[in-house]
């Protein structure tokens, strides 16, 4: 109070000189203010850009990383249990037989009623794992190797699983193979060693290995390797004729179709990959 009285009554010319010192000084600031809000304004802009790219790469990354391997931590991939794949799959899971073809049998046992019920809870497991599930067949019912072929083909499947149960004289025998054409097309190789590795190291059950062709002639290649248009395997999960094997397909179900949907989860990540 008492110094701007001061100024007030002695010196009105300094006064003045004051007043144009402050309005250039606050005419700079202002203008420094303002160039510095613009260039924060500008970067922010940029930030903002920047954020939207990050934006637009995150989902990227989110579908990249489970491929690899890890873990997503957060989203909608994280909500779909157990999958690691990053596209979108169809797989036709063809129970074997049916119908009036009963297959091979055993006691109580028929291979249609055995095939059915793997591939149906296969279907629930890859469901589960967000693979799109094409049956060839969902009940006791009698279709044709071409309607089998079609329902595949149709649906454009990335891989054909055709279920089925070994028969020996000798009940010793027992494993798990898969047949694949004999021209021994890449897919189908990696398929069908895909699914052998995952049961036998899931189930413990038999390592017997790919083959190609077909039973008895390796010359001759079965229906629905030879007409299906994707990657596709005859699978013997397991000999009807034997005991152990048997019980991989009633009493260890869950298991055996949890080690069927893994193997082919594990080659379809394997071809994006
Ligand atoms: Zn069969």
């Amino acid at each position: 109070m008492g110094n701007n009285a001061r100024r007030k009554d002695g010196v009105p010319k300094r006064w003045d000189k004051i007043i144009g010192a402050v309005t250039l000084l606050t005419i700079v600031l202002f203008g420094f203010m303002i160039y510095n809000d613009f260039s924060g304004t500008s970067s922010k802009a940029a930030g903002t850009g920047g954020n939207s790219t990050a934006k637009e790469t995150l989902p990227q990354l989110e579908h990249t990383l489970p491929e690899n391997g890890q873990s997503s931590g957060s989203g909608e991939e994280a909500s779909s249990e157990g999958n690691i794949l990053s596209g979108e799959y169809v797989v036709c899971i063809d129970a074997g037989h049916g119908g009036k073809d009963y297959g091979s049998s055993r006691e109580n046992y028929t291979e249609k009623n055995l095939t059915l019920s793997v591939a149906q809870r296969v279907k629930e497991l890859l469901e589960e794992s967000g693979i799109d599930v094409v049956m060839t067949r969902t009940s006791d019912t009698d279709v044709s190797y071409e309607q089998r072929i079609k329902i595949c083909n149709d649906a454009k499947a990335d891989a054909m699983i055709s279920i089925h149960m070994n028969s020996a004289e000798q009940p010793s025998a027992k494993g798990a193979e898969a047949w694949i054409h004999n021209k021994k097309p890449a897919d189908s190789q990696k398929l069908s060693e895909a699914l052998i590795k995952s049961i036998t190291n899931g189930t413990g059950a038999n390592d017997r290995g790919v083959k190609y062709g077909s039973i008895g002639d390796a010359q001759k290649n079965y229906y629905v390797n030879a007409y299906s248009s994707c990657a596709s395997t005859v699978l013997e999960l397991g000999f009807i004729t034997n005991s152990e094997d048997i019980k991989l397909v009633t009493d260890r179900l869950d298991e055996t179709a949890a080690a069927i949907a893994g193997g082919i989860v594990d080659y379809l990540s394997e071809t994006e990959g």
